[in-house]
């Protein structure tokens, strides 16, 4: 690598300085380990300290805790503060990629992947969300998104820059360097990963090589972290050039403890639960009808129906229920997709037939009016009961998910 500074600094300015926290045998320990270990007295709910010194309630212990980490991933921190998101804004980490980036968009878009979704989301439970809604307005103005991503001409003074959790908008913009994009211009590290590094700046890691451990005085900064972990000379947060032992800046196993100590573990998130209630598959309706859908799922994003591949409608909310008029008679292919905030997809399709007077009004609405008689928008076999054959389930980008199609005709069923 023929330039010491390859990797950004992140826009904010880092003035000022606080006191470095001790070095303790309680560092890198969670403050939750930390309070189990503490003696409670029984009868005040004081903890006891240091043989003989007593600390009132969490928030005090809190402090106590936090003079004594210093460890990996180091937080930015000021007075004490920790610079992060909320509960509710780590999940909600959306943004655009600009049109001008033109050619390498698609590797930007590949890249980000690669540092979010395959990538931080791995480690920690924080969501990374990508809006292509937004992209073609993609700038530092834009508030349907937390922060934009657009090219610079830094001339190669950076690779990359990005933004911490207490940037206001128009500063929260990842930009990255023509530079990025040029065989050799990285020395040789991914764009994913120079992206996870900039992504773990917009999640409040300073430079793990601040830390005094890294004695890169040539790298310097300022003191305004807390350590979550031992020092990592390997980290994703780590300059090569500011003594690291990291050539590719891959995530390491101290950047998954210090990002879940500070975000908590990624929780599984599996693809929505989507099935189609009414009308039942197969069967015969008439040229307008309603076809309803139950999804379950914890950050659903929305639920689309397709008539005959094309789509025709988008519900966010509940109820799924979507409204058909004037369909063609014949044959037709329903398909319900949900779809959530992490991209994951599931679809299921059902076959109706449209007949002019067909289905006895067929709004299928699936209050169990199957009569058994093949009349009435049931199914048109007439049995009243479960679905098989015709139906498809699939998670989408995930590992597959297959759904109990059998299940669909289950609200619809007879108890005999
Ligand atoms: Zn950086």
């Amino acid at each position: 690598m023929s330039r010491l500074v390859v990797l950004a600094l992140a826009s904010a300015s880092l003035l000022g300085c606080v006191d470095q926290p001790n070095l303790s045998s309680t560092g890198g320990i969670s403050f939750e380990e930390f309070k189990a270990r503490m003696y409670r007295e029984p009868s005040t709910g004081l903890y006891i300290i240091d043989w003989d010194t007593v600390v009132s309630g969490d928030d005090a212990l809190r402090e106590v805790w936090e003079s004594t980490q210093q460890g990996a991933l180091a937080v930015y921190s000021i007075n004490g503060q920790d610079i992060v998101w909320s509960a509710t804004q780590k999940k909600q980490l959306t943004y655009c990629i600009s049109n001008t980036f033109g050619a390498n968009k698609q590797a930007v878009i590949a890249a980000m992947t690669a540092a979010s979704d395959t990538g931080w989301e791995k480690l920690a439970d924080v969501n990374f969300t990508y809006v292509p809604g937004q992209d073609a307005n993609c700038t530092a103005q834009n508030t349907n998104v937390m922060f934009d991503v657009n090219p610079v001409n830094a001339n190669g003074q950076y690779l990359a820059r990005s933004f911490f959790p207490n940037s206001p908008r128009s500063e929260r913009n990842v930009l990255i360097d023509n530079t990025a994009f040029q065989p050799g211009g990285t020395g040789g590290i991914s764009l994913g990963n120079i992206l996870a590094h900039e992504l773990g700046h917009t999640l409040g890691f300073r430079h793990e090589h601040i830390r005094p451990e890294a004695n890169a005085t040539q790298c310097a900064e300022d003191n305004q972290f807390r350590g979550l972990t031992t020092y990592d000379s390997a980290s994703v947060m780590h300059y090569p050039q500011c003594n690291g032992t990291s050539t590719t800046l891959a995530f390491t196993q101290k950047d998954k403890d210090g990002v879940v100590l500070l975000y908590g573990a990624p929780i599984n998130n599996p693809s929505p639960m989507a099935q189609v209630t009414a009308p039942a598959n197969g069967a015969t309706v008439g040229t307008s009808f309603d076809v309803e859908a139950q999804i379950v799922d914890t950050d659903l994003v929305k639920a689309e129906l397709s008539i005959d591949g094309t789509l025709t409608s988008t519900l966010n909310t509940a109820p799924f229920t979507f409204h058909v008029t004037n369909l063609a008679v014949g044959a037709h292919t329903l398909e319900i997709k949900a779809t959530d905030g992490a991209g994951q997809a599931t679809t299921q399709t059902i076959n109706v037939t449209v007949a002019a007077n067909g289905g006895g009004g067929g709004n299928g609405s699936g209050s169990g009016t199957g009569s058994g008689t093949g009349s009435g928008g049931d199914d048109a076999n007439g049995l009243g009961d479960d679905v098989y054959g015709g139906c498809s389930a699939a998670g989408g980008s995930s590992a597959g998910l297959a759904l109990l199609v059998g299940l669909v005709g289950l609200a619809r069923r007879r108890r005999r």
